[in-house]
């Protein structure tokens, strides 16, 4: 029978994972419980950020989370939502959310298609909330049939990206020391828009000569300007530039998009699976990230999307534990370019899971989101 359910389990694509039930890939040597239920527990948690973190639009020395699990049949998933200020999600609205949420209803955590239903029929938006509680199911799924996502999805975890790891605003001496701290990584990203933009890229290029992704956070506002600063960032090994110009400004940064000689991402404009389709031409690529897009069911599906349009495609992550970070690190091996550093931006991990190894997204081999607690 093992060698029958292996075979099984190895055949299973994105949709037959979705479609399969439990029953069937848990095999006769592990039979659910019938009366097993799912049970979702959750409880706030606050990260300690190593450096004040400064963007185009404020600063911050901490991040609040939410911590999840979900235990079934003798299991736990385990499953986060992080709340950075500007989503408008905090550690209240996650907690008055997750309490009308009844997984009991459900027989199998594997009707992620039906429980996602579900969760947006239960209020719009808390796309955090409903991350939390996505990563955590899908968390059980790999655990219940052993494997991890990746493996689930038919991805090869040699193809994972290198990933960026992120400089904020600041003074050129502080800079020059995060820059420095970051000699391990291949690439960088650099926040802009501010006002001292050349600044911030002639220090980092003082330091180092690796590539670097430029994040502006919606902090530019003039098109004309912001064409004459992307080809100034080409002359200076910048591979692309995300959220330039306010997420209103679609025909702007059609424009822009049309001119630039670098690909442009949407970030804060680009939230749930409709928006891909909407931003065809409107931007290069798009940053998925799970915090936005309630977690890893729809974020695939983006990719999916995204792919089919032509568009380009980075995963991205907010300031997390390894939980959240290790998820969205499952479906990198699909992405061009990965921003997966949230979880090296912070002092008080309660997690251990995917690595950074010479600079590239390394998967290990435990199932499910593939993370042990600290
Ligand atoms: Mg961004």
């Amino acid at each position: 029978m093992k060698t029958g359910r292996r075979g099984f389990v190895k055949t299973l694509g994105a949709a037959s994972l979705v479609m399969a039930s439990g029953k069937q890939l848990l095999g006769a040597n592990r039979m659910p419980v019938k009366s097993s239920k799912m049970k979702l527990s959750f409880r706030p948690y606050d990260l300690k950020l190593k450096h004040t973190f400064t963007v185009a639009e404020y600063s911050r020395d901490t991040t609040p989370v939410v911590l999840t699990e979900i235990v079934f049949d003798g299991i736990t998933g385990y499953g986060e939502a992080s709340l950075p200020p500007y989503l408008g999600e905090s550690q209240h609205s996650v907690m008055e959310f997750l309490k009308k949420v009844d997984l009991s209803r459900f027989s199998t955590p594997f009707l992620l298609e039906d429980i996602h239903e579900y969760l947006d029929g239960l209020a719009p938006g808390n796309r955090a909330a409903k991350a939390s509680v996505d990563i955590a199911l899908h968390d059980l799924v790999g655990k219940l049939a052993d494997k991890p996502l990746y493996r689930l999805w038919g991805l090869d975890p040699e193809k994972t990206p290198v990933t960026s790891f992120t400089i904020g605003i600041d003074k050129p001496d502080v800079v020059r020391e995060k820059t420095l701290e970051a000699k391990g990584f291949k690439v960088l990203k650099v926040k802009l828009g501010r006002g001292n933009d050349k600044e911030m890229i002639n220090t980092v290029r003082s330091v180092t000569d690796v590539p670097i992704y430029v994040d502006v956070n919606q902090g530019w506002s003039d098109k004309h300007k912001a064409l004459e600063m992307i080809y100034w960032l080409k002359d200076q090994g910048v591979v692309f530039v995300e959220q330039p110009l306010p997420k209103e400004n679609i025909d702007d940064m059609a424009w822009l998009t049309e001119h630039s000689p670098l690909p442009t991402v949407a970030d804060e404009a680009f939230q749930r699976l409709p928006d891909v389709a909407r931003f065809k031409g409107v931007y290069s690529g798009i940053n998925v990230k799970l915090m936005k897009s309630t977690g890893l069911l729809e974020a695939h599906k983006m990719i999916t999307v995204a792919r089919a349009l032509g568009m380009k495609v980075m995963i991205g992550c907010m300031t997390e534990t390894s939980c959240a970070v290790s998820a969205a690190a499952q479906l990198s091996p699909l992405a061009d370019w990965a921003d997966l550093d949230g979880n090296l931006l912070i002092s008080n991990d309660v997690f251990d899971g995917m690595k950074v190894i010479n600079g590239k997204v390394t998967l290990n081999d435990l199932p499910g989101i593939g993370v042990k607690k600290i």
